[in-house]
């Protein structure tokens, strides 16, 4: 049941890409989940092997791929468990807003570094009192000649420790209507007054940086901003719908690889004599999470074909990122219990794989907030 048209490149751009995180990430993996960080040598690894923003026009040094080259980016990295290389956050979240809205001197400063690893990007938006509500932020930009001064801080921020570009959402000094007020910037690590806080400790996603950011006085170029002054808030619901549809492309494979890893523990795993999966409630307990996985599978393959295609399916895609994730922390929790005291112990996979998937209904905005969305054009 082929949905995905895959083509002998995007098949040959896979078999790279697994050999190279085979041989280079999955063996540290454990160590850097340790550490409790993501080494920059495998991002400008990664940008060697030209894993990193495929669809970058060629111009710039992308491969000018369609969205089919970060599918499987995104499946292969889920597939070995390495969610601290957030390729998925640089690649498809973060480094579009640069193609789409940069200035051409910008994007030729700029986006040769994000692909080539030399550069690994981040977004900030979340502050301490802005979440879901962005327009409460409180982050400041005030012009000054030809450059802005930020003032303000933010929380929460993937790869904030070891981003060396960020895209800082600011409200403009001076603009009463908050969604009018929110430009983007461009702030480059060394900025004087730009200061990172201490790594979050996460209960998950060990190996994923998440920091404060600290800007005082913080002055950049003026012509760091993205697009028209005030714009920020539109920028941001342009590209939410690929954002939320990387969020279904990881919560998918990562359901899936817990349903595969448990129902091989409880085919080699015997209690009384005989295999785990010969129980008829293990059995239709696999089942029933097979079956929903692969619809979730057909829903997301689905959707990327429709964006790829340039549809609006801003809406399908907000139900897909509740939907597929609330799926992958029901699979996580009910597939510990059928492994039972094995699933706590901190070498079985699941162990981790449940508290990493724990935040996926939380960030990228939160799953109440996707079916206010969908309640919204049901005219609720
Ligand atoms: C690991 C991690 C990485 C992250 N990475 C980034 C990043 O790189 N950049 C970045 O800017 N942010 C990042 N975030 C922040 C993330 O985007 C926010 O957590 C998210 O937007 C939700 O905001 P909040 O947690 O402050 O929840 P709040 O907005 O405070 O919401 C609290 C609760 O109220 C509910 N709620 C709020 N408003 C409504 C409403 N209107 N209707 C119904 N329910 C509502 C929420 O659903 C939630 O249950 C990250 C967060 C985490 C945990």
């Amino acid at each position: 049941m082929e949905i995905l048209n895959y083509n002998e490149d995007h098949r040959r751009f896979r078999r790279r890409l697994r050999a190279f995180l085979e041989k280079e990430v999955e063996p540290q993996g454990d160590q850097w989940r340790a550490e409790g960080i993501f080494p920059k040598r495998i991002w400008k690894k990664m940008g060697q092997g030209g894993f990193l923003c495929p669809a970058v026009s060629p111009e710039y040094g992308g491969l000018g791929g369609d969205f089919l080259y970060s599918v499987i980016v995104s499946e292969e990295l889920t597939r070995i468990r390495q969610n601290g290389l957030v390729a998925n956050l640089h690649s498809d979240i973060v480094v579009p807003y640069i193609e789409s809205y940069a200035t051409e001197a910008l994007k030729k400063k700029y986006l040769p570094g994000c692909v080539s690893g030399d550069i690994v990007t981040a977004i900030a938006m979340t502050e301490p009192d802005a979440g879901s509500d962005l327009a409460g932020m409180n982050t400041s930009a005030m012009e000054d000649g030809d450059e802005v001064i930020l003032d303000g801080s933010k929380i929460f921020i993937s790869n904030g420790i070891i981003a060396d570009l960020v895209i800082v959402a600011a409200k403009d000094a001076g603009v009463e209507d908050p969604y009018q007020a929110i430009s983007l910037y461009l702030l480059e690590d060394g900025t004087p007054g730009f200061k990172r806080g201490k790594k979050l400790e996460k209960m998950g996603l060990h190996s994923q940086d998440t920091a404060e950011l600290y800007f005082t006085d913080c002055r950049i170029p003026k012509k760091n901003r993205l697009g028209e002054k005030g714009a920020g808030f539109l920028m941001l619901m342009e590209k939410l719908q690929q954002e939320r549809l990387v969020c279904a492309l990881m919560a998918v494979p990562a359901a899936e690889y817990i349903v595969e890893w448990t129902t091989q523990y409880c085919k080699k795993t015997a209690i009384s004599g005989k295999p785990l999966s010969k129980n008829q409630a293990t059995q239709f307990a696999l089942v029933e999470m097979a079956t929903e996985v692969k619809l979730g599978r057909t829903f997301v393959e689905r959707l990327v074909l429709e964006h790829i295609a340039g549809n609006n399916v801003v809406i399908e895609t907000s139900m897909a990122k509740y939907w597929t994730t609330d799926l992958v922390k029901k699979v996580a929790d009910r597939c510990l219990d059928l492994i039972g005291d094995y699933g706590m112990l901190e070498e079985c996979p699941i162990a981790s794989a449940f508290r990493d998937v724990r935040v996926m209904s939380i960030f990228a905005g939160t799953n109440e907030i996707m079916k206010g969305i969908v309640a919204k054009f049901m005219g609720l």
